[in-house]
Formats: structure tokens, sequence, C-alpha cells
């Protein structure tokens, strides 16, 4: 048997950028030969096995064949006879369809040095269409490797356009999707992952809502720049849009919890927060009230980002964020326990706590 370190090992070796994971292939050998050998399948119809030592993964080379709509729709064959050539066909992108092995010799029969010389981002195979998620995938690399002046081949452009007219994106699943749209977010230029999916037809497919919603995608980028978390990256590409339009995509995607919660606040907030100088006490603390500031600081703090991120140009600053964190710090110090002191208790307690309130923030406003 033969054994290969082969796709984003080999390509990110070779453009000098740190290798997270290795991907193994192993030629010419049989699922009994692996076992033999202490390899664990990870799956039972799936011919990839975990090393018993590094847990890396050792997959068998296959061919596949789709075989109906969508994911799941493929069969493969993993059989001795599958040769190296045969196995990196079916990968996406010239780029990760090369391999090494234990030598250090490269194999790349589809000419991915070359490609990855002249940063270009180029499909295989017609085969690229068998599945959709791999517009996504094109998208998320573009997004990855533009600091370094990738682009997509004119060719692969096309075939994805192709793809998204098909209307096989809708086939995808929230899983699969949001995988790629949560690792094309956290890139370091996550806005090009949205302007390639615009520009082959995807978005119109996937997040037509925000086809008119340029602004977001600068709002975006300050977000990668200022390093922020998943969840402010994701509200900073949905800020602008309707409540109903953030309910519509959030659901979509199946997004995580404090992502979902953070657009929704956006949507919902955000206009104030920018106005945060002018608003009345009242309104102040109503906004306090409705983040829940005392028992969620956390989720405050990443909607006044988002709303900072948003906030151009940036040399002016944004103080709003400084006012609304020193409010927050306001309402949070009215200590309760004098109120319960004094007897107050239920609902009663509840109202005194809030007119406390409303008093530090009328002080902090007056300061
Ligand atoms: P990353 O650095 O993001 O892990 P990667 O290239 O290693 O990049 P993986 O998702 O780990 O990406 O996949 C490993 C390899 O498997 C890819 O390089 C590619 O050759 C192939 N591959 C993965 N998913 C697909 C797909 N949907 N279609 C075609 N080939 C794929
Ligand atoms: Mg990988």
């Amino acid at each position: 048997m033969q054994i290969y370190k082969v796709g984003g090992a080999v390509r990110d070796r070779l453009l000098g950028r740190p290798v997270s994971d290795i991907d193994w292939l192993v030629v010419g050998a049989t699922v009994e030969q692996m076992q033999a050998q202490g390899f664990r399948p990870v799956g039972a119809d799936f011919p990839v096995f975990i090393h018993p030592k590094t847990g890396e993964e050792y997959a068998l080379a296959r061919t596949e064949r789709k075989s109906g709509r969508g994911y799941g729709g493929f069969t493969f064959h993993a059989s001795p006879e599958v040769t190296l050539e045969e196995d990196l066909i079916r990968r996406d992108l010239t780029i990760n369809a090369m391999a090494e092995d234990e030598q250090g010799t490269l194999y790349d029969p589809y000419h991915g040095k070359q490609d990855l010389d002249a940063r270009i981002l180029r499909h295989v195979s017609p085969a690229f269409a068998e599945d959709p998620l791999r517009v996504l995938r094109v998208a998320r690399f573009a997004a990855r490797y533009a600091p370094l002046g990738f682009r997509v081949a004119d060719d692969t452009l096309k075939l994805m356009r192709q793809i998204a007219e098909s209307g096989e994106l809708q086939a995808l699943t929230a899983e699969r999707s949001w995988k790629e749209i949560e690792r094309a977010l956290l890139e370091s230029e996550p806005q090009v992952f949205i302007q390639v999916l615009h520009s082959c037809g995807a978005l119109q497919e996937l997040m037509p809502e925000l086809m008119h919603n340029s602004d977001s995608l600068i709002t975006l980028h300050q977000a990668a720049q200022h390093q922020q978390s998943l969840a402010v990256r994701w509200a900073c590409l949905l800020r602008g849009l309707a409540s109903a339009a953030i309910k519509a995509i959030n659901q979509r995607f199946k997004a995580p919890r404090e992502c979902q919660e953070l657009a929704v606040l956006i949507g919902e907030w955000a206009d104030r927060a920018d106005q945060a100088l002018e608003l009345a006490p009242a309104e102040l603390l109503e906004m306090l009230q409705k983040f829940d500031v005392y028992r969620r600081p956390q989720r405050f703090e990443e909607f006044i980002e988002t709303c900072r991120m948003g906030a151009l140009p940036e040399d002016q600053g944004y103080p709003q964020a400084e006012y609304l964190r020193g409010a927050a710090t306001t309402a949070r110090a009215v200590d309760v326990k004098p109120l319960m002191d004094s007897g107050l208790s239920g609902q009663a307690l509840g109202e005194a706590l809030k007119a406390e309130r409303l008093k530090a923030l009328m002080a902090y406003r007056n300061r």
C-alpha cells in the first residue's frame, strides 16, 4: 500500500502557511488490511480510518458517482484498484488535488502547483458540479486567500453560476451550509465570501435578502479587522435588514443561538444605540432591561461592538460605545439590598429597583 498526504496540508505547506490538520490517502489497501494494522474505521459505510496513535484521518482511495439530488446522493467506490489520479480527480479545486508521498515527492496530475503560483482557484473536472457545497467552498477559499491575491478562474465561476441557476443549492442541508458560512465568516476577508457568492448568482439563491445590503460588507470587513467573534460578524452581515428577513436567514441556516440572538437584537436596537447620546434616561433604561445587562453583560458588549463596527468613517470613533458601557455599569451598580431591607418584595421591589436605576441613569446623563 502507498500512503500520501493530500488536500489542505500539501496546499498550505506549499503556500508557506501553518498546517492545522493532515489528511492522508491510502492507495492499494483493503479495509481488512487497514484494520489488521490497528486503524479504526470512522463509520460503518465510509472508507475512512483513524490512526491508532496519531488520531489522524486516513481515507482509502475512492471514486464517487452522483446518484441523486443534493448530498447523500453520492455512491462511493473504494477498492485497492482505485489509483491516486482517480481519487484526486473527484476533489474540488486543483490546489486541493495534490498529493505528497513519504519521501516528499509531489504528485500533481491536475496542475495545482501552477494554479497555486498563479493564485487561481480552479475546479479539477466537470464533476465539480455534482456537489453544490463546492460553490460555498470556493467562495470560502477565496475569502481565506484573498490577502494572497487569489481569484476564481473564469470557467469555474461559470460552472458555479450553472449550479446556482440549476436550483441545486436549495438541496444543501442547513448544517452543511452553515459550517461553510461559519468558517468563511471567521476568515480575514469574510466579505469576499459574500462577493463571490454574489458574482456567481449563489447569493440570490442562498440569501436573497442580502442582495442590496452592500453596506453590511464594509461592516463585516471592519469586524474581521477587529478580530470580532462569530456572533458579531454574523450580526454585522445582517445589519440593516428588516426583522422578518433577519429571522428568516437565521432559521434557514439554523445559525447557533448566540448568533441568532445578536442578529435579532441588532435589527431591533442598533438604530437606538447609534442615537444613544440623545436617548432619554427612560429609553436608555428600557434598552438595558431588554438586554438584561444584569445577567447577560457579555451579550450587551457584543451588541455594542457590532454597532461600533458599523460606524464609519472609523477615525471619528464611536463615543456611543463608552456611553452605553457606562450606562450599563451605572444600572448594574444600583444595590437591591437597601430596598429589600426596607421590607419591599415581589413586584413592588421590582418597581422600586427600576426607579432607582432610572434615578442613577439621570445622574449619569447629567454628569
Ligand atoms: P481546510 O484548511 O479548510 O481544512 P482542506 O482543503 O483541508 O482545507 P477539508 O474540508 O479538510 O479541506 O477537505 C480535505 C480535502 O478533501 C480537500 O482539500 C479536498 O481535496 C477534498 N474535499 C473536501 N470536501 C470536498 C467537497 N465537498 N468536494 C470535493 N472535494 C472535497
Ligand atoms: Mg483539512
